[in-house]
């Protein structure tokens, strides 16, 4: 049975909700099922951050609950969901779900399927409250909030983890970690982004699993590198995955580059991440393509060598060390060609940027990667590479006037 703090014993007031997520938990009451608010939407809350977004936990199923609503919409992936659309704002409401089964016998069960090492692989068993309150990852992710009696039930003493700042594992860490690698990253995401603390035991099988990350879908694994590091504390999270060993598996190319040369990869890396939590703090627009673009150059010299050294020149040895990077990359998290293309444009640009003769300068300001080019020039210039005050120059460059730029040009030759 769950402990049930009542109104005056916690935080959350029904006002600080989404009042979408709250008419979609009535709804679903009046209709007679249960319904509560859940997830991080609960946690943040508490912790007086604004929710990200609303998730929904009833006990109607998928399809009882898109009875309920004209604008909702059924969801399946890994699982089935409903999305309740308020214009823009999307309420996800999941039916309750329990753990997997675990008995041989289940091994033909169209719902639920693990893999050998016992990860998951289809999830929709449904449960009751306290099976659901059980599946989720970690105890301060678990909490169901009523907004009818202003109650939060707490299966898991998420309250007390919310309290003291920790991140806990429900049930045996190793085994949840085996039925699902990525909960390690989450684990380090929600450590980062909270400032919370993994609580002993829910660290301590974290390096000796690392490497089952291997085995993870690699578009998961690009959603949740997504999630890591344009969270607002990626420099944070950077640091947190290497302690964990958690960073080779996801960027093999990076981890080699950074064990060859630390200080210039260390440095590079480190810079670009907290570029982006300075931009993100500031509200200013980031791109995965540039992140991935500096996560991975330091992986370029090594391989553009070994290609040279099988005798192809110099540009064309880079442009096939790029794609061959890119591709490999692609295979631990599969990046999108809406990020990989630019990603290799800012690549391109670096190899540019120096060529400013005649109309060139002109013709790469009107580029519309110039920016990011140029942006990316100053972090490499920032990790100590030596580029004969190429950042400088491009800085005056964009600030001269007509006559200022041609006499720059000039001096060139
Ligand atoms: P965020 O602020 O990033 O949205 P969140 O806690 O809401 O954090 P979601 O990924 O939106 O995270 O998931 C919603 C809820 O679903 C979580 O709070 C957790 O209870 C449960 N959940 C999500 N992923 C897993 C997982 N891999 N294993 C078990 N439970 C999970
Ligand atoms: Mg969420």
């Amino acid at each position: 049975t769950p402990e049930i703090l009542s109104s005056r014993q916690h935080s959350l007031h029904r006002n600080d909700l989404s009042r979408h997520a709250v008419s979609v938990v009535e709804r679903l009451q009046q209709a007679g099922y249960q319904a509560y608010v859940v997830g991080g939407c609960v946690r943040d809350l508490l912790l007086d951050l604004e929710p990200k977004d609303y998730d929904v936990a009833t006990s109607a199923t998928p399809e009882q609950v898109r009875a309920e609503f004209r604008n909702a919409r059924v969801i399946g992936r890994r699982f089935k969901l409903v999305h309740v659309h308020f214009g823009r704002e999307i309420i996800e409401v999941a039916t309750f779900r329990a753990n997997h089964p675990e008995s041989e016998d289940d091994e033909a069960s169209p719902l639920a399927a693990r893999n050998e090492s016992g990860r998951i692989l289809r999830d929709n068993v449904y449960g009751t409250l306290e099976d659901d309150a059980q599946r989720r990852d970690f105890t301060i992710n678990a909490l169901y909030y009523d907004p009818s009696t202003e109650r939060i039930l707490d299966h898991t003493h998420g309250v007390h983890d919310i309290r003291n700042r920790l991140i806990r594992l429900i049930g045996d860490p190793e085994q949840r970690y085996l039925e699902d690698p990525v909960r390690m990253l989450r684990a380090v995401r929600f450590a980062a982004k909270l400032d919370f603390e993994i609580e002993r035991h829910s660290a301590e099988p974290i390096t000796d699993l690392a490497d089952l990350l291997e085995d993870v879908p690699a578009a998961r694994l690009f959603d949740e590198v997504i999630k890591l590091f344009l969270s607002g504390k990626a420099e944070r999270t950077f640091d947190l995955l290497q302690e964990f060993d958690l960073f080779a598996p996801l960027f093999p190319a990076s981890a080699a580059a950074l064990e060859d040369d630390p200080d210039y990869a260390g440095t590079l890396i480190r810079n670009a991440l907290a570029n982006t939590d300075q931009r993100i703090a500031q509200g200013k627009p980031v791109t995965p393509a540039f992140l991935f673009a500096a996560l991975l150059w330091p992986a370029l010299p090594a391989r553009t060598a070994e290609i040279q050294a099988r005798g192809l020149p110099p540009i064309p040895a880079m442009q096939e060390a790029a794609h061959d990077i890119i591709w490999e990359q692609c295979q631990r998290t599969a990046i999108p060609k809406r990020f990989s293309m630019p990603m290799r444009e800012i690549w391109d640009m670096q190899e540019r940027l120096p060529r400013r003769q005649g109309r060139r300068a002109d013709q790469l300001l009107d580029n519309p990667r110039f920016r990011a080019g140029y942006d990316f020039l100053l972090l490499r210039e920032s990790a100590g590479e030596q580029t004969d005050g190429l950042g400088a120059w491009w800085t005056d460059y964009q600030e001269a006037n007509e006559s200022e730029r041609r006499a720059m040009i000039r001096s060139l030759s």
